[in-house]
């Protein structure tokens, strides 16, 4: 017994310094992307390759595995606290992910995905696949390296899976995107037959940026997020991230001629930081203290902007002190016209400006095109027509050039294969909570209208929030929702709230 808590006492502290310099990091990169002037770039990189090669050795460390060996067997873990219990699990596969990797791979991954990154900028700018098309045949066999170093049961993709969304496999997704796939395929086709299309004339007026800023830190603070324990900049690319859940950092972009990105970048990093914000303070240094998966955090992201931030409650709360700001370009707005404003569904070619409806055939064409891609059934060569016959058949249009198509994202030229599911998942997670959690109130669109977020966040703290990452992904949303991952929700909250929008 002594023995063992001697183990657990070390393996915390070698824990903790680990957490502690990635937390340095992070703080480091939050800097470079709001406060760094242009020439920090030039030590910042040595900076952050250092820390990350001083983080990388400590995970490693041989002491770490022993530690783990002699902690993670049936017979001696059921001594441990249920802390104990979980951070020797997610260290245990931190660590293995990490050593698994010989050094030669995580360095040739690195300097060709920097170099990647500056010819895809080019590439996009002049929608010339050739300028790319190389080096991510260079990232994709790197990747399949990497599976098979990583190790898979039935598929080579599960492993970089995995590494997002911990537990999920091509199989699972394979089977939980197909029904979403033909589904939004026939939603959208009832919203073209409508014959209607929404007007968001409303957000497209001139707002100045002061005050747009301001009601979105009035809005952040009542959805729940404690500006004792975080704060809210500008960056080109909106983001949150923590440095322990008493300090999370948002933040959002404005545009002046357009009332949405700045709300809704702003609610989006809400759910994201509420989430970090929520993870207990005894989780953060055993290696417990970030979101269970990418999916679980999208899910927290997407649930506050597009089922509540999107809603008609939500606008029947935020339009009077919207009004406050924006007098005259708001004085004929009603809630509906907010809702409709903010809810347009287009068949266009650009992710990231997709909407709610759109977005996750997005996502499903990169995720088929990545599980066949790192299986061997396709070639990087083969990656533009494959995309625009994708676009084709899920969207129903095509893209003109590779710019508004297979170069429009900077995932792949990151060495990112696997992280794009995570968007879809997100999404259907966030369906299955939204709908437990208005089983469990009935009268949730008028206390939502009342402002009373606090129900919703507590509702979430208790579920998902202070895990942290106890537990894995499909284990969480089974217990807070009663059942295991499933579609059936998004697409009912999608045909529902659709159906009303256009009519049918
Ligand atoms: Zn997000």
């Amino acid at each position: 017994m002594v023995v063992l808590l001697d183990r657990v006492t070390d393996l915390r502290a070698r824990v903790a310094e680990v957490v502690d310099l990635a937390q340095v990091a992070a703080l480091l990169s939050w800097d470079q992307e709001t406060m760094m002037p242009p020439k920090g770039a030039y030590f910042r990189a040595t900076q952050a390759a250092t820390l990350q090669g001083i983080i990388h050795e400590r995970l490693t460390d041989r002491k770490i595995g022993d530690l783990l060996d002699g902690l993670d067997e049936p017979g001696v873990n059921h001594g441990l606290s249920e802390i104990d219990r979980a951070m020797v699990r997610v260290v245990r596969r931190d660590y293995e992910r990490a050593t698994k990797l010989p050094a030669s791979l995580v360095k040739d991954l690195a300097s060709v995905t920097t170099q990647a990154l500056e010819n895809w900028r080019q590439a996009r700018e002049e929608s010339r696949w050739d300028l790319f098309a190389a080096d991510l045949k260079r990232i994709v066999e790197l990747k399949r390296q990497e599976a098979a170093c990583v190790g898979f049961r039935e598929n080579p993709y599960d492993a970089l899976l995995d590494e997002y969304e911990p537990g999920a496999t091509t199989s699972q997704l394979q089977a939980l995107f197909g029904d979403l796939r033909r589904d939004t395929i026939h939603l959208l086709d009832r919203i073209d037959r409508s014959g209607r299309q929404l007007d968001r004339a409303v957000f497209a007026q001139t707002f100045n940026s002061t005050k747009q800023l301001a009601f979105t830190e009035l809005i952040l603070a009542r959805l729940g997020f404690d500006f004792s324990a975080g704060r809210q900049d500008k960056s080109t690319h909106p983001f949150t991230t923590s440095f322990g859940s008493t300090d999370v950092r948002v933040t959002t972009r404005v545009d002046e001629h357009d009332l949405a990105p700045a709300l809704y970048a702003s609610i989006h990093e809400a759910g994201h930081s509420l989430y970090e914000q929520g993870i207990p303070l005894e989780l953060v240094r055993v290696a417990l203290g970030d979101g269970a998966s990418l999916g679980i955090h999208e899910s927290q992201s997407r649930l506050w902007e597009n089922f509540i931030g999107r809603g008609l409650p939500f606008w029947q709360f935020a339009l009077p002190r919207l009004r406050e700001s924006f007098p005259d370009a708001l004085a004929s707005a009603s809630p509906g016209s907010m809702v409709a404003a903010s809810n347009r569904v287009e068949r266009t070619l650009i992710r990231v400006e997709a909407d709610e409806v759109t977005y996750n055939l997005h996502i499903i064409i990169r995720f088929e095109i990545e599980r066949r891609l790192i299986a061997g059934d396709i070639e990087v060569g083969d990656l533009p027509s494959v995309w625009n016959e994708l676009t084709r058949e899920y969207l129903g249009i095509t893209p003109p050039d590779d710019r508004n198509g297979v170069l429009q994202d900077t995932h792949w030229a990151a060495g990112l294969f696997g992280y794009f599911p995570t968007y879809s998942l997100g999404n259907l997670y966030g369906a299955q909570l939204w709908a437990a959690l208005r089983r469990q109130y009935p009268d949730l669109d008028a206390r939502i209208a009342a402002g009373e977020f606090s129900i919703v966040l507590d509702w979430l703290r208790d579920r998902i929030h202070r895990w942290g990452r106890m537990k894995q992904p499909a284990e969480l949303i089974q217990e807070a929702t009663g059942e295991a991952p499933s579609p059936t929700y998004l697409v009912a909250y999608l045909n529902e709230k659709y159906g009303a929008l256009y009519g049918f």
